[in-house]
């Protein structure tokens, strides 16, 4: 490969699957997402895919894949060559969040996700009811994951509270996992 000649092909391109049980605020903070950048989609996928350019110039495809349990058996076709899992949890769900920690271990355990980081980001944390950034680690398990790098943010796709810095740090943790 002979030396970049153009910031394009000098840029890394960098597959980012979003995730999250329905409800959870995807769709929102997508939306929240959008505002600020640079947007391009491609309508021909079938579903939606949002490319997003950070200021660390590692540009993020987000997939929207919805509800899980339908499209499991495509999940190859969904999760192949991901650099970074963003699990969206709404963290005044209690009642669902066991529901989340199943379809978070499932997706982190698909043979496609070995090593791959993941950010969990505790959306909904405007609701007074939410859990805790400590409450959602131990419920969730995090401490589990040491086979890769892993965060956990707290968010809030309402007020935009903390969502600027999401792209940044799933930037972040796709540069830790080539330093491993
Ligand atoms: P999706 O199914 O994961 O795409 O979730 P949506 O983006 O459609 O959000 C589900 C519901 O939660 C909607 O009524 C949103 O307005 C609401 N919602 C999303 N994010 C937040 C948040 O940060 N705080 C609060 N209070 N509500 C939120």
């Amino acid at each position: 490969m002979g030396a970049p000649n153009s910031k394009a092909q000098y840029k890394r391109q960098a597959k980012v699957v979003m995730m999250g049980l329905d409800f959870a605020g995807k769709s929102t903070l997508l939306y929240k997402l959008k505002r600020n950048q640079t947007v391009e989609t491609f309508p021909t996928v079938g579903f939606n895919v949002e490319s997003l350019e950070t200021d660390s110039h590692v540009s993020l495809t987000i997939w929207d894949v919805g509800g899980q349990d339908k499209l499991r058996p495509n999940w190859k076709e969904y999760l192949e060559d991901t650099d970074a899992l963003i699990f969206v949890i709404d963290s005044s769900d209690e009642a669902r969040l066991e529901n989340a920690t199943t379809e978070l271990l499932a997706v982190l355990n698909n043979d496609f996700m070995a090593g791959v980081p993941f950010l969990v980001l505790a959306n909904k944390q405007d609701v007074p009811s939410a859990l805790t950034i400590d409450e959602l680690v131990a419920k969730l398990k995090l401490e589990d994951y040491n086979d890769r790098p892993w965060e956990i943010k707290g968010c809030s796709a309402s007020t935009g509270e903390g969502v600027a810095e999401t792209l940044n740090t799933v930037g972040k943790l796709i540069k830790q996992r080539k330093h491993l």
